[in-house]
């Protein structure tokens, strides 16, 4: 079964809003082994919306279309479903009560937009939508089915979630397509493809390996299309992680770099005292559920001002070497540690650039120091990627620097 993906929105035609639905809806179904052959995005016109179901119904089994549900003139898409399919549009009852209790609860009267949001093409299936006031819709035509999701991105994903992958599920057992991911870290992409070479022309045609590099990491994807492709899967798997031996790797989207830290902190505290980086540390940490139990938070010491009253960094070590220097990232780890009373601490001072440069410190010149209970270590980095990147890196190469300082990890 091929599924085809269909953002409606002249938002999205505009680059006013990205398409995250589509990467949401995509996700969903990949993980269940649905395969996902094409995403469109179209204006909000009827007669565009009709056109494009008749294109894309010659190629997918399954169709979902997100956006134009709501109340407003220029949500079109339910009229255009509901003319697609000949199927006059009559008040749901059991959706008007529902978008008068919500509207309720909100302290908003009715009006008639609302009232509209409840008349739904006769015959299709609703799915219940108890984030919003717009419901997804899922229509069969002989073995196709179209499914139709509001467009606020909280309440599509609760509906793909709730609703439609389980009914997917149910209709379409039994993947015919699934993935293994790897992310490698500190390769380059091309030396990674001159180790796998040999390893990659013994695959089976059923069976794929990309390369998706990212800053400090290539990430690695096995995907197997098939039944001969989903039984090799695993073999194939674990044959790449034994040509991986040796490099530094984690398997599966998760656990990132946030993930291991707190795995090796193994409840010990950390802070972090970060100029170049600006809390993309901090954040990189506090994603991870459960951060509570090791992060004690952390000192964001842009300007000198901060370095030096908030974490005591010597104004003498900070004219004499520079903030971008050994002293002055080891003071601002040890500060911090001081400041925070934690266990660990770590800090980064670098020039991200595209501006900054001083003799004998490019863009990309990066110090990050670990304080630890046995002491402190620094290091000097040159990154030379632009300002996102060199930031990226630097977040990456402090976690991997708590990673090692923290030790060995406890088993899984
Ligand atoms: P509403 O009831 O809010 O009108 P709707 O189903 O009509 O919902 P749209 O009007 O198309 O949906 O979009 C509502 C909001 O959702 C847009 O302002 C936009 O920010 C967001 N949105 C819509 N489509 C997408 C998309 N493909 N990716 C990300 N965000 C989207
Ligand atoms: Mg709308």
């Amino acid at each position: 079964m091929n599924v085809i993906i269909v953002t409606i929105g002249d938002e999205i035609l505009l680059g006013q809003v990205l398409d995250t639905n589509a990467w949401c809806i995509a996700r969903h179904l990949a993980r269940a082994g649905m395969e996902v052959v094409e995403m469109l995005s179209i204006v909000d016109r009827g007669e565009r919306i009709a056109a494009v179901l008749d294109d894309v119904l010659a190629r997918a089994g399954v169709v979902i279309i997100t956006g134009g549900l709501g109340p407003t003139n220029d949500d079109v898409t339910k009229r255009a479903l509901a003319d697609y399919f000949h199927a006059p549009l009559v008040l749901r009852a059991d959706v008007l009560a529902w978008i008068e209790e919500l509207l309720d609860r909100r302290g908003q009267a009715l009006n008639e937009n609302n009232r509209g949001q409840a008349c739904l093409p006769e015959g299709c299936r609703v799915l219940f939508n108890p984030k919003g006031t717009a419901p997804g819709m899922w229509f069969e035509r002989g073995e196709k089915v179209v499914i139709a999701l509001p467009g606020v991105p909280f309440e599509m994903e609760h509906l793909m979630e709730h609703e439609v992958m389980p009914a997917l599920r149910a209709r379409y057992p039994g993947a015919t397509l699934a993935y293994r991911v790897v992310k490698v870290y500190h390769v380059a992409e091309s030396d990674l493809a001159h180790r796998l070479a040999a390893w990659e022309g013994c695959l089976p045609g059923e069976v794929g390996l990309a390369y998706l590099p990212s800053p400090g990491l290539v990430k690695l994807r096995v995907t197997a299309r098939g039944e001969k492709g989903l039984e090799a899967l695993d073999a194939c798997f674990a044959g790449l992680l034994e040509e991986l031996a040796g490099l530094r790797f984690t398997v599966g989207e998760e656990p990132g770099l946030g993930e291991e830290v707190l795995r090796r902190l193994r409840g010990k505290s950390l802070a972090v005292a970060e100029s170049c980086t600006g809390g993309s540390i901090a954040r990189e940490i506090t994603r991870v559920p459960g951060a509570s139990d090791c992060f004690a938070g952390g000192v964001v010491a842009y300007s000198n001002e901060v370095k030096a009253t908030l974490l005591g960094v010597s104004w003498e070590v900070l004219a004499r070497h520079g903030a971008v220097s050994e002293p002055v990232v080891v003071q601002m780890a040890e500060g911090v540690r001081r400041l925070l009373k934690t266990d660990y601490a770590v800090a980064t001072s670098g020039i991200a650039g595209p501006g900054g440069a001083v003799p004998g410190k490019p863009v990309g010149t990066t110090w990050i120091a670990v304080a630890t209970p046995r002491g402190t270590a620094a290091r000097l980095f040159h990154f030379s990627f632009t300002r996102e990147r060199n930031i990226a890196r630097a977040v990456m190469k402090a976690l991997e620097m708590v990673i090692e300082a923290a030790g060995d990890a406890p088993p899984y």
